[in-house]
């Protein structure tokens, strides 16, 4: 506790300030900090059942995403901890129920590194990390209910994503299929993404890297593909940017699938009657100007074509590893494009004309059908594919406006424009078109209109130890292929936690005899597990609904529960999480809808994407040693000042340029407010007295900040600017400073001006605030206290009438804000109405005007 030896006695006028105390968050800080962490229940959510303390309020879920246990907080975790921590304060003060929790996504890679690195097994180091970062939490003063915290890789957690694995195969949203990973021949294992670095593996650096083909688990996201799409419209309280990532991410295309038959020249021996070439086309309109097929290397007729083909296997094989290569570092955009030509023919069924094929390294055998018909005229890929290989350039789409026929190709325009030279469907719009053409592939059963996504179902399967195991066993007596489900009183299906994870053959799980083995739960008979684990990216898709009930030990939450609070009111993130997290978690919520355990459709109302902290004008990294530790600034300034210049230095949306100068500043500021607030707590009085004119002009710059801090919290979240509105007002007070100690501003006014004050301070500087309300005798907790309402009376600011005269006469009288300069004035008198009617058709020859008095105009 605080000695208050210096509360004065009576009145407002104070004492000298050498008996004042000094700003000391390092005593401040951790003294606040012990008596928070004593009381579970200041930031824990409110019951809402009838008779609860939160029944009849309104909900507010206020959600910063939970970090990866990495060890450290870093200034990004800073920044965006502040702004929800902010929200949250702001929000009880508003009188709601707030909902304010965190947790950790603590499956993941880095555990296995540092495992092999370092010797401590997975389960130790990332336990040992959540216990350092929610320490530093702690030391921030951040307001989280602890009692619900998540920690992903805990049985406890994970028995529910196996949980919800077994809902989904029940539904046949869970499935399996082969797929293509990256292999390791010297580890013998899947290599993670992040594991294979310039094409090869991590830890074997010449061991370059396959691409092989493993029966895989999925999730069945595209199922839902056009609701995720239709979604996003309603989405308004999200940022475009991010809707607009997903709308790219899912892709949708609306157009044709055509079949093109496959002729091998005649000589070849192995011609098979009917092979066909299936091509996914938007514009089947354009279909009269394709002059060539194109295939990825990895299609089933290219492959065909290089088992009959030595020089030209060698010629696709080479594409394939461009491909790859290019795949690997996420460079696929920018690939040069290259293609060879294969020799053969496939059949054009609208015009029967006969066209190459060619395999080329830019088109993917898992999007669309792999294969594509080149019309260069019409498409900027295709027109400079076949500039670079000389290939035939036929135009079949004009500009609907007469005499455009001149336009430079290619031209992609279908919006005016006809097609032209191509028999029976000449002179339509191309939209009629599209329509007409793909009804009558359908008709002739050659082709059928047709919708595909760049959206593909989730991949969940990975060859790793620290993540969820699925929950499925094998048995080779009933159905070696057909996997089983293991029964739901079974979960958890627990994660070994002994096991040596430094060796390289095979999947970790697949060497533990005691996990492997099981009986089969259809014959009893001896069974296998599943030896695959869950993407991490399933623990972070629903942990948001387990913090509403994260005891719950008989299911993943209690409905009621999770629609009371769903959906989140305010999300609150990076934005390189705008695709995978933010699609697959309105995936699971939908999947949730859909069990008929939550009733919202979407995760969260609204999303606030927080910009970067840079240092030096790049990213804070370890490699450019611009790294700026959280925990040295909160040594040197405290928490409050390091938490409210993230606010401060920028717009929370932009990137901000950290500035220890910056940090300092407003530590010095918190220093004054101290000062003044200790001198000034023992004011008191009734404010029933009519206001002077000193008090009017201190009541005024508080209800205006008022005011203006409200509106930032409703709107725009410009705290910067709220922050310096509260600079503003403390530099008010302190230029009052005299008035008050001479007993000019009455006691009761000094009163209400620092308890405002305190209170608007409250979401940004919580130990600090605190502290104050203490020392002004604030009643409860600050954090709970009514935040303060603006009188727009006494917020307007004042005016003042000036007499305008013409050639000396009274005319009229007009109102300016009190201080307003000459030009003001003089604009206002001008602009007078009956001013004007004065002096119209006159000239105005001179304009006096005397601040504050009077405006006299010469007129002739
Ligand atoms: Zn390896
Ligand atoms: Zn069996």
């Amino acid at each position: 506790m605080p000695e208050n030896q210096n509360i004065p006695q009576a009145g407002t006028s104070v004492t000298s300030p050498q008996i004042e105390q000094r700003y000391a968050p390092s005593e401040i800080e951790p003294r606040w900090q012990a008596r928070w962490d004593a009381d579970a229940s200041l930031y824990a959510a409110e019951g809402h059942g009838v008779g609860e303390k939160g029944w009849g309020k309104p909900k507010y879920y206020c959600l910063e995403m939970l970090p990866y246990p990495s060890g450290a907080l870093h200034m990004g975790h800073v920044r965006n901890y502040a702004i929800g921590d902010a929200l949250a304060r702001h929000m009880w003060m508003r009188g709601y129920n707030v909902l304010h929790p965190m947790g950790w996504d603590a499956f993941g890679l880095p555990a296995e590194n540092a495992a092999l690195k370092n010797g401590v097994p997975p389960r130790e180091w990332t336990l040992g990390n959540v216990a350092a970062m929610k320490k530093q939490m702690r030391r921030m003063g951040l307001s989280y209910d602890w009692s619900t915290e998540v920690t992903t890789c805990l049985p406890d957690y994970y028995r529910w994503n196996q949980w919800f694995f077994l809902k989904m195969f029940e539904k046949g949203l869970a499935f399996r299929k082969k797929s293509k990973v990256n292999w390791c021949p010297e580890c013998q294992t899947v290599l993670a993404n992040e594991q294979v670095v310039g094409g090869c593996c991590w830890r074997h650096e010449d061991t370059v890297v396959e691409l092989r083909d493993l029966t895989q688990w999925f999730l069945r996201i595209t199922k839902y593909a056009d609701e995720l799409l239709e979604g996003l419209d309603k989405l308004e309280g999200w940022p475009e940017k991010v809707r607009t990532m997903q709308r790219n991410w899912i892709g949708r295309s609306e157009g044709a699938l055509v079949d093109f038959e496959v002729q091998r020249d005649s000589e070849s021996a192995s011609q098979r009657v009917g092979e066909k070439i299936a091509v996914f086309t938007t514009r089947v309109d354009t279909i009269f100007g394709a002059t060539s097929v194109q295939l990825a290397p990895e299609h089933a007729v290219a492959k065909a074509f290089a088992l009959e083909d030595d020089a030209l296997r060698v010629q696709i094989e080479g594409l394939l590893a461009e491909q790859q290569k290019a795949r690997e570092t996420d460079a696929l955009g920018a690939i040069e494009k290259h293609g060879v030509n294969t020799g053969r023919f496939a059949v054009n069924p609208f015009n029967g004309e006969r066209v190459p094929i060619w395999v080329a390294n830019y088109i993917l055998a898992d999007y669309g059908t792999g294969a594509i018909m080149s019309v260069p005229a019409h498409d900027e890929r295709d027109f400079e594919f076949a500039q670079k290989y000389g290939l035939p350039v036929r135009r079949v789409i004009v500009p609907a406006v007469a005499g455009a026929e001149e336009s430079v190709l290619p031209f992609t325009a279908e919006e005016d424009a006809v097609v032209v030279n191509s028999g029976e469907w000449s002179g339509l719009e191309c939209g009629v078109a599209q329509g007409k053409m793909a009804e009558f592939a359908k008709a002739k059963g050659f082709g059928t209109p047709t919708v595909t996504y760049r959206l593909k179902d989730w991949g969940v399967s990975r060859q790793r130890y620290w993540g969820t195991p699925i929950p499925m066993v094998y048995c080779d007596g009933c159905s070696p292929d057909e996997p089983m489900p293991v029964a739901e009183s079974e979960l958890p299906i627990l994660l070994p936690e002994q096991i040596d994870i430094t060796q390289t053959n095979g999947s970790p799980l697949g060497r533990v005899a005691e996990f492997v083995n099981t009986t089969c739960p259809k014959c009893g008979g001896p069974a296998r597990r599943e030896t695959d684990t869950m993407d991490t990216f399933v623990d972070s898709s629903w942990y948001f609904y387990r913090y509403t009930d994260a005891k719950n030990s008989r299911a993943p939450f209690d409905s009621d529960k999770a629609n009371y609070w769903f959906p989140i009111d305010q999300y609150i993130g990076g934005v390189e999480h705008a695709i995978l997290h933010l699609i697959y978690s309105r995936f699971w919520t939908k999947v949730m809808r859909d069990l008929g355990m939550v009733k919202n459709n979407e995760p969260a109302e609204r999303l606030f994407t927080q910009g970067m902290v840079i240092k030096d004008g790049a990213k804070m990294s370890k490699s450019k040693g611009n790294v700026v530790s959280p925990d040295d600034m909160i040594a040197r300034y405290g928490a409050d000042a390091t938490r409210m210049y993230a606010l401060f230095a920028a717009p929370p949306d932009r990137d901000l340029e950290w500035q220890e100068e910056g940090v300092a500043g407003i530590s010095r500021f918190l220093g004054k407010v101290y000062r003044l607030t200790t001198k000034y707590s023992a004011a008191a009085g009734s404010t029933e007295t009519a206001p002077t004119p000193k008090d009017q002009v201190l009541l005024r710059r508080l209800h205006q900040t008022i005011a203006k801090i409200t509106q930032d919290f409703d709107g725009r979240w410009h705290f910067n600017t709220s922050i310096s509105s509260i600079m503003i007002l403390v530099n008010e007070i302190a230029a009052n400073e005299a008035a008050m100690d001479d007993g000019e501003i009455s006691s009761a006014i000094v009163a209400e001006v620092f308890r405002g004050l305190i209170l608007l301070l409250a979401p940004f500087a919580p130990f600090f605030v605190a502290e104050m309300w203490e020392q002004i005798g604030g009643e409860g907790v600050v954090f709970r206290t009514q935040w303060p309402v603006v009188n727009e009376e006494l917020a307007r600011e004042d005016e003042i009438e000036i007499p305008v005269q013409v050639n000396g006469k009274l005319v009229n009288v007009v109102k300016v804000p009190a201080g307003s300069d000459e030009a003001v004035v003089r604009a206002a008198a001008l602009a007078d109405m009956k001013v004007m009617a004065r002096i119209e058709g006159k000239t105005v020859v001179k304009v006096i005007v005397v601040p504050g008095k009077l405006v006299n105009l010469v007129v002739k």
